[in-house]
This record gives structure tokens, sequence and C-alpha cells, in this order.
């Protein structure tokens, strides 16, 4: 019998400006396309969607905020073909300069309960050097007025680790942060990607010991203030974890519409084309990999020990019929004092969290 499919993804590609160090897949907002754009969406969702009760959407980008209003009036018009389940979880991602007052009573009233907003520094020259139009202020006025609108689930995305900047800079923008009083917080180290405005001016990453101590200064401040560090690069107060963001680190399935989206079904990920014209064309996916019991199992742990407190040992049963301690090197890594057990889950030592990613590498397939 085929699953229910519990999330849903959606990539609008659309962004005003091209931030310095972006490598999404994004073009500059033009009305032309949207409107084609928005047409082939909803021909994409009507095509794949199986009418499954819908626990989490998440539309993001690119700058969702991008759209005009009529454009997401449209946008959130096509979404209404989801069922919901009652507890749902509607995330849509919003840039500070595009949110007014109209924008969010249109998403509030349509059903959108979680915001996450780009601020990613409140110092100016760090905002310019990234490219990014806003400033303190406006972050401010803008978010006291999406609460005044109603929403008490607001995500805040935060760059740490830029070119310059200071530990005692990036301890300002957490004491901005916590004046903010929201209750969740992405953190990201800013890695110069290729394709970027950045490598193209051959900017370098920051050193590498200064990175690890901004993010342990993050976790110490933030835990301190009673932010529960739940995932990597997540902090939030308690029950508002992203619930669509979990779905992923636990290798659940979900679609993914939109162009260069990528989605999960049937033990098939696949992934759109990020080409807009063949989007625009109906051309939909691109790539698609079927996953063998072998891949599901490389990406329970490489997913699953992403989460703080890891992979449940019971779950892990239930879903793969076998002993988690039948998995080549858990045992060996419980050993070295890299995972610990703690009778219930099995997840990463606190010590070797940062360089999470050479312990993940004992399970590649
Ligand atoms: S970071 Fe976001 S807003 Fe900036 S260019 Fe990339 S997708 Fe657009």
């Amino acid at each position: 019998m085929r699953n229910n499919i519990d999330s849903v993804y959606i990539h609008i590609p659309f962004c005003t400006t091209i931030c310095s160090y972006c490598d999404f897949c994004k073009i500059f907002y033009n009305k032309k396309y949207v409107n084609d754009y928005l047409n082939s969406l909803n021909k994409e969702i009507n095509a794949y969607y199986k009418h499954d009760i819908i626990k989490t959407i998440y539309i993001g980008g690119g700058t969702p905020s991008s759209l005009s209003i009529d454009e997401l009036r449209k946008l959130l018009n096509i979404i209404k073909i989801f069922k919901l389940a009652k507890d749902f979880e509607f995330t849509v991602e919003l840039n500070i300069e595009h949110i007014t007052k109209e924008l969010l009573e249109l998403l509030y009233k349509n059903k959108v309960n979680r915001i996450s907003i780009g601020v990613q520094t409140f110092n100016q020259e760090h905002l310019k050097f990234l490219n990014r139009n806003h400033n303190k202020e406006e972050v401010i006025k803008k978010i006291n007025l999406a609460k005044k609108v109603g929403f008490n689930n607001i995500n805040i995305d935060l760059i740490y680790a830029i070119p310059n900047q200071t530990k005692e800079e990036l301890v300002d923008d957490i004491n901005s942060f916590f004046k903010l009083d929201v209750n969740h917080i992405s953190t990201y180290s800013l890695i110069i990607e290729p394709r970027t405005k950045l490598y193209i001016k051959k900017v370098n990453n920051i050193d590498e010991t200064l990175d690890y101590e901004m993010y342990e200064l993050i976790n110490e401040r933030l835990t301190k203030k009673g932010y529960n560090h739940y995932e990597l690069s997540n902090y939030s107060k308690p029950d508002f974890e992203s619930k669509h963001n979990l779905q992923y680190w636990n290798n659940l399935e979900y679609y993914g519409f939109g162009a260069g989206a990528s989605g999960y079904i049937n033990d098939l990920r696949y992934t759109n084309t990020s080409s807009i014209t063949k989007y625009i064309n109906n051309h939909y996916r691109d790539e698609e990999e079927k996953v063998n019991s072998k891949i599901k199992l490389e990406n329970e742990f490489i997913l699953g020990l992403r989460k703080i407190n890891g992979i449940n040992k019971q779950e892990f049963y239930q879903k793969y019929g076998f002993d988690i301690y039948e998995v080549p090197n858990v045992e060996k890594l419980i050993m070295e004092g890299k995972l610990i057990d703690n009778s219930n889950n099995i997840y990463i030592d606190s010590k070797y969290l940062y360089l999470s990613n050479e312990i993940l590498i004992n399970f590649m397939v």
C-alpha cells in the first residue's frame, strides 16, 4: 500500500536582488515569467498530488515574497488543493524589504502559520557585503508588524563567518536577535560556493578555527537563553522546532514542486529542472534516483544524525526490521566515544558535532 506523503515543498525561484553568496536556483524577478510559472506549477501539482493529508507545506526560494500581491494570491489559490491535517504547519520564506501589512494579512488569512525571514546579519557593512537591501531598524519594524498581524511562529536566518566579521560583531548580531523575541533561528556559516559573486571576486572563507569559535559562541549564547539546539544549524524554543525540516531529517517522503525542487516519493528521489524556460514548458523532472535499501539506510544516518537527539533505536527497528547495532560502524563509533547510546537514542557526542561530516562518512555506501 502507498504511504501517505505528509509534506510539500514549493520552490519560487524569483528574486528582486541577487545576494553575493547565493548558489540557489533563482532568477531575477520578471513579471512576464511569473504568470506562466504559476500556471505550470499548478499543472505539476495537479499531475502528481495524490490527495494525501498534508502536515507541512513550505514555500521557499528564491524569494516567494518577491511576487506581487496578485501573484501571491494566485499561488495561495493553487495551494488550496492540498488537504491539510488538523495541526498543519505552513511556512513561507520572506525577505524583509518585501514585508508589508497587506502581504502579511494575505498570508495569515490563507492559513500560513509560520514565516521564515532572511535577516542574515544586523550589521550594515556585512549586509552590504552580502548584497542584502535592508537594515536593522527595518528588521525590528517588520517583525513587530508580523507579530501584530498574528504570527507567533517566526524563524530568522542568520549567517556568520562572514569575511572580516569579528566575534564581537557576531555577539551584537545574537543580542539583536534576542531583542526580536522570536522562537526559532537557523544559523549558517558562510561558505563561498562556486558560481557565486563572492567566488568570482576570489573572496576566501574565514579561518577554520575562527569558524569553530563562532559556532561554539552561537551555541553557548543561544542555549543559555533557552533555545534548544535540536539540529546542527537550528535552535528553537520548546515546541517550535520546524516540523517541515524534521520531515527531511527523519528521512521521510515529501513532494517537491517547482523549478529546482527536490522530492522523495515512493522510494524515488527526484530533482526538477532548474531551467525556468523548460519548467514553464511543462518539463518537470530532470533527475530520478531509485532509493534502494542501502541508500535509504545511508540517508537515515546522514540525515538522522544531524538531529542533536539522533536516531531513536525503537523507531529504527520498526522501520528497518533489524537492530541499529547491526549497521556497520555503529558499535565502533560508540566504542570510540563519537556516538553516544543513551538507551533510547543514538546520537553524535556534542564534542564531535562541529566535525560531524567525519562521522557521517562512515555510513556512506
Ligand atoms: S539568497 Fe535567497 S534572496 Fe538572495 S539571491 Fe539567493 S535565493 Fe535570492
